[in-house]
């Protein structure tokens, strides 16, 4: 079974696996199924990191309990696995084969005898940010992180563990799981190889001014709109506008935003174009009437993908627009937007009124901001430079923007370096 808190202040491993999406979740399984050691690494209260918060998936388009539960049992099941979450690294010493790694745990306040059962929930008088919705809306103090979540274990938010109401949420748990005075602990491990798969964020939208995020409240991101259209999401899976919660009847869809732009981000995700068809396919199945629009550049499906966006041309709904948009700007009373692009071939400017935009914005590496350890060399825009020989061993989007199924294939190859790292000593 895998572990969560450990009770020693020393463990070891044959690898040590730092983020817990599908990459870290991969690599840690391919790891254990061979027979070797893994402590799984995660900074946030559960697992599944960005793809637990999609509404589907492509290429299926499933949700994502489709795949990642089936991952999360073969993590539960392991004898191999050692789960950490809420868990950082705080240092790394010493070199291949033969790693010291400080890890830092921050407390839960709940323990391991919590059945997710959501009495203490129930009586919390205390809201908070939903982060995982992005904010749209609230969870109460004490909270299950999401649906799927793994640990299924809830968790207090630090800022309310000295709030005298959470006294009652303490009483209403009749295991007693809640404990208000559980204290951060420091912990050291003894690992052969280090893989680093903490992920992407989005690009920061607001960064694009002429676009109007942070500015319109119906201008969105392709991230929020995975959440507005999850059932479990804070809107119930009713695509509506944030302005005033009306369903939508036309939509516009603003590829590369930021993107393959040298003043934003330089490079191509690979994903959101293939992200946008996947969205409006499941917006055209709810809301047969609403038109589609998609902004585009290019259009970037790879290999058998491109099946996708041809069944989508075909569709009278979906309307291509080959168009850079150079601005966007709110109609007075309706809050309706108004979309200014540029046919990039031949010059002709359009303008086009839609009742909610969806930016498709980029990926980023996580370790622009919050790089490996032991000087592991990152390119210019943060992602791992591989093959180098020395530090850690990258896997999923830390090395590229990877879709889910690429990162399945780098986090098994990055399995079998931190393997091989192991047979070398
Ligand atoms: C809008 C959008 C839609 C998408 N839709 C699809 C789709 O339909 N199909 C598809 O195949 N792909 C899709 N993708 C791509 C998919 O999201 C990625 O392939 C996937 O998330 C990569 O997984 P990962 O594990 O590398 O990173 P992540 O999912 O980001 O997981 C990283 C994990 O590491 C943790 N972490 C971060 N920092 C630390 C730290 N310092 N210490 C410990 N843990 C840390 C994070 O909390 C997280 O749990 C989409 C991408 C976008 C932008």
């Amino acid at each position: 079974m895998a572990e969560f808190e450990p009770v020693e202040s020393q463990i070891s491993a044959d690898t040590l696996v730092v983020g817990g999406g599908i990459a870290g979740m991969t690599t840690a399984i391919e790891t254990a199924e061979v027979g070797k050691h893994v402590i799984l690494v995660e900074k946030l209260p559960s697992l599944g990191g960005r793809v637990a918060a999609m509404n589907q998936y492509f290429p299926k388009l499933c949700p994502p309990t489709c795949g990642m539960e089936i991952n999360l049992k073969r993590i539960r099941l392991s004898p191999f696995v050692r789960v950490l979450t809420l868990a950082e690294v705080e240092a790394v010493s010493g070199s291949e084969g033969d790693y010291e790694v400080t890890i830092k745990l921050t407390p839960r306040y709940v323990n391991e005898k919590c059945t997710a059962c959501g009495e203490c929930a129930k009586v919390c008088e205390i809201e908070r940010e939903n982060d995982f919705n992005y904010g749209l809306d609230k969870t109460t103090a004490i909270y299950l992180p999401h649906m799927m979540a793994y640990p299924p274990r809830y968790v207090i938010d630090p800022e309310y563990v000295n709030d005298d109401r959470m006294k009652k949420c303490v009483d209403a748990c009749e295991y007693g799981a809640i404990e208000l005075d559980m204290q951060p602990k420091t912990i050291t491990a003894k690992v052969s190889a280090i893989v680093w798969a903490t992920g992407w964020k989005p690009y920061d939208a607001t960064k694009i001014e002429n676009l109007g995020f942070g500015k319109y409240p119906n201008v969105i991101t392709n991230v929020i709109m995975e959440r507005i259209a999850s059932e479990n999401g804070p809107t119930e899976g009713k695509i509506v506008r944030p302005s005033d919660q009306s369903e939508i009847k036309s939509i516009g869809f603003v590829q590369c935003a930021g993107s393959r732009d040298k003043n934003y981000l330089a490079y191509c995700s690979g994903i959101c174009c293939l992200a946008s068809m996947k969205q409006a396919t499941y917006i055209r199945e709810r809301y047969p009437d609403a038109d589609i629009y998609i902004f585009y550049i290019d259009i970037r499906s790879p290999g058998r993908l491109e099946d996708f966006y041809v069944k989508m041309q075909e569709d009278e709904k979906m309307h291509f627009r080959r168009g850079k948009v150079a601005r966007i700007t709110e109609s007075p009373g309706t809050q309706n937007l108004v979309l200014e692009a540029e046919n990039t071939l031949t010059g002709e400017m359009t303008k086009t009124e839609v009742e909610i935009v969806v930016l498709a914005t980029g990926m980023v590496p996580n370790t622009l901001d919050d790089p490996p350890p032991l000087d592991t060399p990152l390119d210019e825009f943060g992602f791992i430079v591989d093959g180098t020989g020395r530090g850690v061993v990258g896997a999923g989007s830390t090395m590229r923007p990877f879709d889910v199924s690429a990162t399945i294939q780098d986090a098994t190859g990055a399995a079998l370096k931190a393997i091989n790292v192991g047979a070398r000593r």
